[in-house]
């Protein structure tokens, strides 16, 4: 037997109820791999997951938890032996499959990573689907030649989990880093996390039909899409990437124009963490292990147990959670 947080539909009213359960091992779904989860965390996609579904889950009960780390109990694969320590994020576990949010899961070998030396799996689920979201973001750009010579970086939703680490991954790789945020009470965090240049929210989301603006940003690592993107392109330098990650503020690129792509050379990259390929998978996990500053990441956690879920889920919908929730499934 073994604890999960297990989501039930109605069949009469269609309404969904998320509840911590002892389930019977051999509900669980098929797999090669068996894990003994340690930790999950929380992403707007387990809000939706936890609650209604918004369209994500196919079957129910379901199992949230759209990343975790954990150690693996048994494997019919060559590449996992019990005792393995792993992390999961993306492949729709938790949304069409069973999840993260239990003490045990069943996936595919194809889908699991070895941790990296000098990451354990609290530290994995601390940097997550965001965290490793955000790695993949710096790694396109660096991929497409951005350098701190090249000048300041800027991140936008950037007090949001994929922000945050990004913040901290490019200060820490000696950017100088320009965060925006609608809370200018986070000020202190983000200068916390090692940005330089606080750019309020408002200033980026009025839109205009100027072709161009002053050249001012060597990148971005954009996760609110929106009007915000549209005047951002605008503003990048000749020959620079934007990482385009996220549509917290909307999925149109309002305003934008194709000037900045034809007169600056100015590429927008397009990020997906879901069916990235486990090649790039390895590779972005050896680099958080290596670039994120662990104690800044410490910083932005926030405790949880599976049976702080329902509310945790509720509250991500609301943009009511704050720095990186961490869930001790135990
Ligand atoms: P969070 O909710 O933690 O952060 C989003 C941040 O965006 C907020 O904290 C806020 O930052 C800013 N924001 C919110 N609403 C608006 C708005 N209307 N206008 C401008 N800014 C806004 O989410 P995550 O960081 O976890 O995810 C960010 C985005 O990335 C989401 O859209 C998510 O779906 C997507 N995502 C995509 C992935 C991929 O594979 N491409 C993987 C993971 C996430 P502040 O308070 O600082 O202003």
């Amino acid at each position: 037997m073994f604890k999960a947080l297990l989501v039930e539909k109605d069949a009469e009213s269609g309404k969904t109820h998320a509840a911590v359960q002892e389930l019977d091992e051999a509900r669980l779904p098929e797999g090669e791999v068996t894990v003994a989860v340690e930790y999950s965390t929380v992403n707007y996609k387990d809000g939706l997951c936890i609650g209604p579904g918004g369209g994500l889950v196919r079957n129910y009960p379901h199992v949230p938890g759209i990343d975790f780390a954990g150690t693996v109990e048994a494997s019919s694969d060559d590449r996992y032996s019990p005792g393995d320590k792993v992390v999961l994020t993306g492949w729709r576990v938790g949304e069409a499959h069973w999840g993260g949010y239990a003490q045990k899961a069943r996936v595919k070998a194809d889908w699991l990573v070895p941790l990296p030396e000098g990451l354990d799996t609290r530290a994995a689920m601390a940097v997550g689907t965001a965290g490793f979201t955000a790695m993949l973001a710096v790694m396109a750009l660096e991929d497409h030649a951005m350098t701190p010579k090249d000048g300041p970086v800027l991140v936008t939703g950037a007090a949001g989990g994929v922000g945050s680490v990004a913040v901290a991954i490019l200060a820490k790789l000696g950017f100088e880093v320009a965060a925006v945020t609608g809370r200018p009470e986070q000020e202190d965090y983000l200068r916390g996390l090692g940005a330089s240049q606080i750019v309020a929210r408002d200033e980026l989301t009025e839109v205009t039909r100027k072709p161009l603006e002053s050249e001012r940003w060597a990148g971005c690592v954009d996760a609110v899409a929106g009007a915000m993107l549209g005047r951002v392109l605008k503003q990048m330098k000749y020959g620079s990437s934007v990482a385009a990650i996220g549509l917290a503020g909307g999925a149109a690129i309002e305003g934008a124009l194709i000037t900045p792509f034809i007169l600056r050379g100015v590429n927008l990259l397009g990020i997906d963490s879901v069916l990235q390929p486990v090649e790039m998978r390895r590779r972005a996990w050896a680099r958080i292990a290596q670039d994120l500053p662990m104690d800044k990441l410490e910083e932005m956690v926030q405790p949880a147990t599976l049976a702080d879920l329902p509310q945790l889920g509720h509250d991500i919908l609301k943009g009511q959670v704050k720095g990186r929730v961490v869930v001790d499934v135990n």
